[in-house]
This record gives structure tokens, C-alpha cells and sequence, in this order.
């Protein structure tokens, strides 16, 4: 009340009167916010984009959930697809950008982090900023390890490992696949063998055992498996996949593992 009486008394009335009927251009005012284009980069088919947490340097570890498209009786499991852990194996996220600007997903829950690992992403280090690899930064039989597998001062030191721990009691997936490079397999040598045979066969890879050299220590997959009542997978492409396998073969081949697909509503399977 106060400020449109202030207003009011501060317009003269002559000038009202007098004013002009074309309004001049607005004077250097900042501009608004373009909004995204509706697909594109954003994708089409995104339920919502959530900024998990940032990593040492600050950068955003962004999640993607998909619309689940299918009908009320094929919802299919809560899938997480996690790629960039390790910051020089970089090529996998393309499955999953793919997928995030792709069509509809049918039959499963699907969230996306294509780039885990930011700052190594940036600095094309294995490593996060500290120096330390995530794979090995865990809770669950956490050893203290130097080298490329620095696991850090102590268990979940890490904000990238914080980030993804507090991301996953959330949403408390059906299965998590980790995408690394390159060692071309996935391992089998886990608490659900015959699915992770499956997950070979279906993209086309070695079933292998990637033991980490003797005991995993501190790995995400490990830590995952042993509280949740879900299963996380390491699936290990090669060192150079081909960019078509990344951008249209493996996607599709993630999602059929599931039972789900990427089509338009009328399309029926
Ligand atoms: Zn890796």
C-alpha cells in the first residue's frame, strides 16, 4: 500500500496523460532465460533431472530418470546405469546419453549417470581429484591401497562416494550396471552368476571374472550387493567400442536385458 501510494505520487498525471501508445524497447534489461528446446539435449522422455551432489572440484554429478512408458501391468524393475567411474574410460556414457535423448522407454524404471566421475572425466584420470579411485573408496572390505587403485584415507573419504551411496539407499534399484573399460567381460563371479550370464550373452561380451586381481576392496559393486537386496554388475567394454555400438547397438541391448525397450507407445513387443 505504502509503495503504490509512493508510486502514485512520484508519476505526474500530465505524463500519464501524455504518455505514448508505443512502449519503447525495454532498456538493456536482462535477458530471461531461454528454456531448453523440448528434446534434444534434455531428451524427450525424462521424468526429471536430478543433481546428485558435485565432486571435489565442485562439478555437478547429474542423474537422469526416465519416464517409464509401459502400461500399468509391465512397470519392470528400477534400473540404475551408472558409466565415468573411472574418469579415462569415458566411451560408455554414450550408451547412456543415448538413451537419455532416445525414445520412450517400456518396462523399466530407468535412471541415468552418465558421468560419475567428473573431474576425472576432465582431467582424463582414472582418479577423482584427490587422487583416488572410487572403485576401491567403498565401505565393505575397504583396504588401504596405493597406485592407480589409491583408495583414499579411509572408507567413503570421497564426496563422489558419499553421493552415490546416499543416491542409491533413495532409490534402492532392482540392479545397477556399471559401465567401465577395458577389459572387454563381465563378471560372473558374484551373488547372481546366471543373470550376469545373461547380461553377457544379450551384449554380446565374454562371461570373465574380473576379480580385481585377488579380493575386490572397496568397490561400489561389492558395498551394493552386500546391503541391498538388489544386485549391481560390472560390465567392462573394450578399450576403443565402436561408436555405433555405443550410440544405437548397446543401448537397445541394456534395455532388452530387462525386458523393457525403447519405441514409440503404439509400437508393440
Ligand atoms: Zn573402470
Amino acid at each position: 500500500m505504502r509503495l503504490s501510494r509512493a508510486i502514485a505520487a512520484a508519476v505526474p498525471v500530465a505524463a500519464l496523460l501524455a504518455a505514448p501508445l508505443v512502449v519503447p524497447p525495454a532498456p538493456a534489461a536482462p535477458a530471461a532465460p531461454t528454456p531448453l528446446p523440448p528434446t534434444a539435449e534434455r531428451g524427450n522422455h525424462v521424468l526429471e533431472q536430478r543433481v546428485l551432489g558435485r565432486s571435489v572440484r565442485g562439478r555437478e554429478i547429474r542423474a537422469w530418470h526416465m519416464e517409464n512408458a509401459a502400461d500399468g501391468k509391465h512397470k519392470g524393475p528400477t534400473v540404475v546405469l551408472i558409466a565415468t567411474m573411472h574418469g579415462n574410460e569415458g566411451a560408455t556414457r554414450q550408451i547412456l546419453q543415448s538413451l537419455r535423448v532416445g525414445k520412450s522407454i517400456h518396462g523399466a524404471d530407468v535412471w541415468l549417470v552418465p558421468v560419475y566421475n567428473p573431474d576425472g572425466l576432465a582431467a582424463h584420470s582414472r582418479r577423482n581429484a584427490h587422487g583416488v579411485d572410487l572403485n576401491r573408496n567403498y565401505p565393505y572390505h575397504w583396504a588401504d591401497l596405493d597406485g592407480s587403485y589409491e583408495s583414499g584415507p579411509r572408507p567413503e573419504s570421497e564426496p563422489e562416494t558419499r553421493v552415490m551411496m546416499r543416491f542409491l539407499r533413495q532409490v534402492n534399484p532392482d540392479y545397477v550396471l556399471s559401465f567401465h573399460q577395458p577389459l572387454h567381460g563381465v563378471d560372473t563371479a558374484n551373488k547372481r552368476p546366471g543373470f550376469s550370464r545373461r547380461v553377457a550373452d544379450v551384449l554380446n561380451l565374454p562371461a570373465t571374472t574380473l576379480d580385481c586381481g585377488g579380493v575386490c576392496h572397496g568397490t561400489m559393486t561389492g558395498w551394493f550387493n552386500h546391503h541391498f537386496k538388489g544386485f549391481a554388475l560390472t560390465v567392462e567394454y573394450g578399450a576403443r567400442p565402436p561408436k555405433r555400438l555405443m550410440t544405437h547397438t548397446a543401448p537397445r541391448q541394456v534395455l532388452a536385458i530387462f525386458h523393457a525397450f525403447a519405441g514409440d507407445s503404439s509400437l508393440q513387443r
